[in-house]
């Protein structure tokens, strides 16, 4: 019988980093995925989808050419080239993976796998021994009552990867991150887009100020939004929301939420998704490297991003968490030179400081992803404002943003 240090069931960002870094480590590692390598993330999830909203918005932002001065005729796309070029980012990542975790001395196996005991993996009927397994089972799209996915008119979000063609309406149920970056991608391809949202405003977990700005955003591009609302009916594709009103769109989307794929077996390593933490890839990343290398992380200071334009990005603490000691300092993104050049003056950075430290940062910006790097490592290294102060950033820049809201603490 085979044996191995470790045994990894799900080939997810959780399960192929931990296989990766074990194998670093000089351990022996085998991993079972049953479908994909590079899991929800690379299949379903971030990179699809990113491919997705990008070829959405060369197609919306091909309409303003004009205002710069260029004059090209883009009114039409194809959309099966559209799913053939995310396809072939997917694979082409897809294969590097593969080679790296290959090279790297991890053995796959792909199968499904259970846990038979403490130290045994049970896949098609062959037994492998391992002194330790790793659960990264990942998570799928939740179902709630009533809106059970049909694949006709009730789908998911795995589901709409592979769409032929697109709607001429859309109902997106939940304004997380899938919801809002699928708003995005079918508004900026013209489909007519309302959300339903069952807190007060859309996206529950940004700062109230990103919300609303996202609320005022998206009424300028008519994507409606119904908040405090939710579904009551769906009857012969007619969708009754709580309040009344009565929608007929070509499908609903439901992103409310992914629920774990964890099996009953004990297990005492469970790590991404399938351990319902914070559902990020770049969280089961950070977690397996916690483990097999032993480099902590601050479960606190996991930064949350949404894509599109602008982008929408956050850590830390919020309005909402501050008490007497914090004061919140909010700059429009129009400060900045380069908003201008770019024609992205929609936006704003906001952060909350401490005395004369930042302890969270709520950006809605172009480049709002990376810009939020620099308060995290601000925050995580408790830089002082007047440390930050004397970096020198570049000009013009979104960074130089972080200056600039500096001086007005
Ligand atoms: C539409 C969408 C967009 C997203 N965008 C982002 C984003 O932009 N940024 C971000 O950080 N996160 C994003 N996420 C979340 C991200 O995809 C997940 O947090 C991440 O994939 C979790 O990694 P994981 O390894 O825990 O699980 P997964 O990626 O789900 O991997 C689990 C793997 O385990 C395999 N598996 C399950 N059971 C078994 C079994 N019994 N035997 C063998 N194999 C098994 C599955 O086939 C799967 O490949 C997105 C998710 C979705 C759905």
């Amino acid at each position: 019988m085979e044996k191995y240090d470790y045994g990894i069931i799900g080939g997810g960002p959780a399960g192929y980093s931990a296989g990766m870094f074990l194998a670093k480590q000089g351990k022996s590692v085998i991993l079972f995925e049953k479908d994909l390598l590079g899991g929800t993330c690379l299949n379903k999830g971030c990179i699809p989808t990113k491919s997705l909203l990008h070829s959405s918005q060369v197609f919306a932002n091909s309409k303003k050419l004009e205002e710069f001065g260029i004059k090209i005729n883009a009114e039409e796309f194809n959309f099966s080239k559209i799913i053939e070029k995310k396809d072939k980012t997917v694979e082409k990542i897809r294969k590097s993976l593969e080679l790296a975790v290959k090279n790297s001395g991890v053995k796959i196996v792909y199968n499904e796998a259970c846990i038979k005991d403490n130290t045994t993996i049970l896949a098609e009927d062959n037994e492998y021994k391992v002194d330790k397994i790793i659960l990264a089972t990942g998570s799928r799209p939740r179902q709630i009552k009533g809106l059970e996915f049909d694949k006709e008119f009730i789908f998911n979000s795995d589901d709409l990867l592979n769409l032929k063609s697109l709607p001429k309406s859309v109902l997106i149920v939940g304004s997380g991150a899938i919801g809002i970056e699928w708003a995005r991608i079918f508004s900026n391809f013209e489909v007519e887009v309302t959300i339903v949202e069952l807190a007060e405003h859309l996206i529950p977990l940004a700062d109230i100020d990103i919300s609303k700005r996202v609320e005022r955003i998206f009424k300028q591009k008519k994507i409606k939004f119904y908040t405090k609302t939710s579904i009551q009916s769906i009857e012969n594709k007619a969708v009754t929301l709580s309040n009344g009103e009565i929608i007929s769109p070509d499908f609903v989307l439901v992103a409310a939420g992914r629920e774990t794929n964890t099996q009953n077996a004990e297990c005492e390593c469970i790590l991404g998704d399938a351990c319902n933490e914070i559902q990020l890839a770049h969280y089961a990343i950070s977690q397996a490297k916690s483990l097999a290398l032993g480099i902590p992380f601050d479960k606190n200071l996991v930064p949350s991003i949404i894509y599109g334009e602008p982008e929408i990005a956050w850590v830390g603490i919020q309005e909402k968490d501050c008490d007497e000691n914090c004061k919140s300092t909010l700059m429009p993104i129009t400060a900045l030179g380069k908003s201008w050049c770019d024609d992205s003056t929609d936006g704003f950075i906001k952060i909350i400081t401490k005395k004369d430290k930042i302890c969270g940062a709520s950006i809605i910006s172009k480049e709002a992803s990376s810009l939020i790097h620099i308060f995290l490592i601000a925050i995580k290294e408790n830089l002082s404002i007047n440390e930050i102060k004397s970096i020198c950033f570049a000009h013009p820049t979104y960074a130089e943003g972080i200056f600039e809201i500096l001086n007005l603490v």
